[in-house]
């Protein structure tokens, strides 16, 4: 049996007939931009993630660019992000005309170390964006303290952490302003690109909305040279129809994580899971089997946007999990500093070797709701297989 790395048609065949009475509604309405269905959307995403505001925008780049431009960032500032992070995180941060200075992540978590942050800092620097990489917090009291005390702002790029909490309190409402992504295969995905910001400042959410729709409050009135990047009417409709199936969705997802930090550990190493409790680093990482398992501080929930393990030998272990049938993926092979798109930015190899580190040894094996812990058994035992053979 093969086990694909992501399946989304299950989801939907499931809401099938509700997601074709959502289509048919905003059909009928004859309003197909910034209508009803983005306004309840907006107010059940805020509600969801506790926040008073939501914005509906266009993707999850512009969610975080427009965060930066409603703040005046732009040329001369300076924003910090991690150096392990799909590079959306720091594009929002060029084509807001800042500069992004990357900061290195702790390897056990793959999130930003905290205690990296305060070198990066200079005068220049206005905001730190927090990723919770894979769908698992970022410490977000430790990053707040040291922005509050040099004066940034705090974004979080909540684009893989849809219902992950931090000591109880959602991704979403843990900083200044949050940007979400919709796409696909995101944990609340729909079908096409979508993208959301929550906040508690009703001033920045005010901002936002002309930031979105041409820097307008009222038709033909252009205050500022916005952009136009709405949440679609119709895109809003079908995610009314999944949010209140998100939760249950992240549920399976945690036992799926469970059984992979269960089944994957070499019983005679630390026992990882059952409360998510264990934070301790296991000596350099690696368990008996050669694989390094995601470790989770104690404060986090995540919602296992993607399961992520190390290996040494990655490539040659994904090749033996493509021949046993099982699809993988890597988030993501190569840095953002090492891209063609930073070749400007002058950065060499070596520069941030930790998350050189994480992008030779990370594989991302399938994990969706509706996986299903038989075929999750299958993957378990090629990787046992797999990974005999390893050093
Ligand atoms: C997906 C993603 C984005 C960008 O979202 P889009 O909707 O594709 O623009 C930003 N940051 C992270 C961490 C992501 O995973």
């Amino acid at each position: 049996m093969k086990v694909p790395f992501l399946d989304l048609k299950p989801t939907h065949q499931a809401l099938q007939s509700e997601l074709e009475a959502a289509f048919r509604r905003v059909l009928a309405s004859g309003n197909y931009i910034l209508g009803t269905e983005v306004q309840a959307f907006e107010a059940e995403f805020a509600a969801y993630c506790g926040t008073r505001h939501c914005v509906g925008v266009g993707n999850g780049l512009d969610a975080l660019q427009l965060i930066l431009r409603a703040w005046g960032i732009g040329a001369g500032d300076e924003v910090i992000v991690p150096s392990n992070t799909y590079i959306a995180t720091w594009l929002a941060v060029s084509h807001a005309g800042a500069t992004p200075v990357p900061v290195e992540p702790l390897a056990a978590t793959c999130n930003l170390d905290v205690a990296r942050l305060a070198v990066a800092i200079t005068p220049r620097t206005r905001a730190i964006i927090a990723v919770h990489l894979y769908g698992q917090p970022a410490d977000m009291d430790a990053i707040n303290a040291v922005a509050r005390e040099h004066g940034l702002k705090v974004i979080e790029d909540a684009a893989q952490a849809h219902g992950a909490r931090y000591k109880g309190r959602r991704a979403g409402s843990l900083g200044d302003a949050a940007g979400f992504s919709f796409y696909p295969g995101k944990n609340l995905g729909t079908l096409g690109d979508g993208g959301a910001i929550t906040t508690n400042d009703a001033q920045l959410a005010e901002q936002l909305r002309a930031w979105r729709n041409y820097g307008s409050r009222s038709k033909y009135h252009n205050e500022f040279k916005g952009f136009n990047s709405r949440l679609d009417e119709l895109q809003a409709a079908l995610l009314r129809v999944k949010l209140p199936h998100l939760d249950a969705w992240n549920a399976a997802r945690q036992q799926l994580a469970l059984a992979y930090l269960n089944g994957l550990t070499d019983r005679a190493q630390t026992h990882h899971g059952e409360q998510y409790g264990n934070a301790q680093p296991n000596s350099d990482g690696l368990a008996g089997n050669g694989l390094v398992l995601p470790e989770v501080p104690h404060w986090a929930s995540p919602v296992w946007h993607v399961f992520v393990v190390r290996s040494r030998q990655r490539d040659a272990l994904q090749q033996q999990l493509a021949q046993a049938g099982i699809g993988t993926l890597v988030h993501y092979p190569i840095p953002p500093h090492l891209q063609p798109a930073y070749a400007d930015a002058g950065y060499r190899s070596g520069d941030f070797p930790i998350a050189e580190q994480l992008h030779r040894e990370v594989l991302s094996l399938p994990m969706y709701p509706q996986l299903g812990l038989t075929a999750q058994q299958q993957v378990i035992a090629a990787l046992m297989a797999g990974t005999a053979h390893c050093p």
